[in-house]
């Protein structure tokens, strides 16, 4: 709710505030248990920032994030140990996120001897559930992170956020890294598992291919705001901010009878240590009015579950 995480900008030699980066600027959304929410837009958008502030991995400099009734920005240490428990983190890099003087068994159960949960021997066990639930041998526990491929890799990381029965998995790209045939096995595996514990994931990728098939629905992001969002189907058949179009435009249609006006993007994504004013994107936009260059436009609901940042829709 209303969620900012602004970033101080350091100069000179005595390393005095020169500016701020805004990598989220007031962002709201909801993720309904059990669904999966993407998350989309270019690198620097934000998004990831927003995933890491969730489970306070990043401190959000304002508004609220409310999980099980809790504002997880509020409560103590403790309590936030427990919480995330509950919310865990699939990360985009799996080469860069197991440690690679660790065994594969000692990475999974990492979570599990964190929390305190099981003797070693319930752990080892649960390691070698949780590698077959993945994908893979329970004699890999043996082994270390290097005698993997990227996708095996990430079905490594898979495992060690489920070792802790999480609610919700915040998934950074995790597809993003690996090759397009094994980012689709990747992605059947998480929603497999999605529907065999009953998680809920919020996904973030940069591309709005990767999420289409996956989510539930979908939310667009741009310069640190949330621009749009919707039902899966209603976003991609009927996007209304002129930014999801243009994006929408970039992904191959496989249906030739489907045609769509390809809509170019004017010019880079502008530096988000000194964002445009009004609507953030009105430099780039072939719709923009002469309002978009002064009033930021707010993120309402035009339809059921429709929601867009844009002076085009009153
Ligand atoms: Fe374009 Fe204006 Fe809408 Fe921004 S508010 S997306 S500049 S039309
Ligand atoms: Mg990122």
């Amino acid at each position: 709710k209303n969620l900012k995480k602004y970033f101080d900008l350091k100069g000179g030699i005595f390393g005095k505030k020169v500016g701020e980066v805004k990598a989220v600027d007031d962002v709201s959304f909801t993720v309904y248990e059990g669904e999966i929410l993407g998350i989309v837009g270019e690198s620097g958008c934000g998004k990831s920032t927003t995933g890491k502030t969730i489970l306070r991995l990043i401190e959000p400099t304002e508004g609220s994030v409310i999980f099980d009734g809790k504002d997880v920005t509020k409560v103590s240490e403790e309590d936030m140990r427990k919480l995330r428990r509950d919310m865990q983190m699939i990360f985009q890099d799996p080469y860069a996120s197991l440690n690679p003087r660790h065994s594969i068994g000692k990475i999974i159960s990492e979570p599990l001897l964190v929390h305190g949960i099981g003797t070693a021997k319930e752990r080892k066990k649960k390691v070698k559930e949780l590698l077959e639930i993945v994908g893979l041998n329970a004699y890999h526990a043996s082994r270390y992170p290097h005698q993997f491929s990227g996708g095996q890799r990430q079905r490594i990381g898979i495992a060690r956020a489920l070792a802790v029965n999480p609610k919700l998995l915040i998934c950074d790209e995790p597809v993003s890294a690996l090759d397009v045939s094994v980012q689709s096995q990747i992605l059947n595996l998480m929603e497999n598992l999605k529907n065999e514990f009953q998680l809920t994931y919020l996904f973030i990728a940069h591309d709005l291919s990767v999420v289409k098939h996956i989510s539930d629905r979908v939310g667009v992001m741009y310069l640190g705001r949330m621009v749009e969002l919707a039902g899966k189907e209603e976003l991609y058949d009927q996007p209304l901010h002129p930014y999801t179009k243009a994006l929408l435009s970039a992904v191959p249609v496989p249906d030739p009878d489907h045609k769509s006006e390809r809509v170019i993007l004017e010019g880079d994504v502008p530096s988000p240590s000194n964002p445009p004013t009004g609507c953030a994107f009105h430099t780039r936009c072939s719709e923009r009015i002469d309002i978009c260059k002064t009033k930021r436009p707010s993120f309402k609901r035009i339809a059921d579950h429709h929601f867009v940042a844009c002076h085009l829709y009153p």
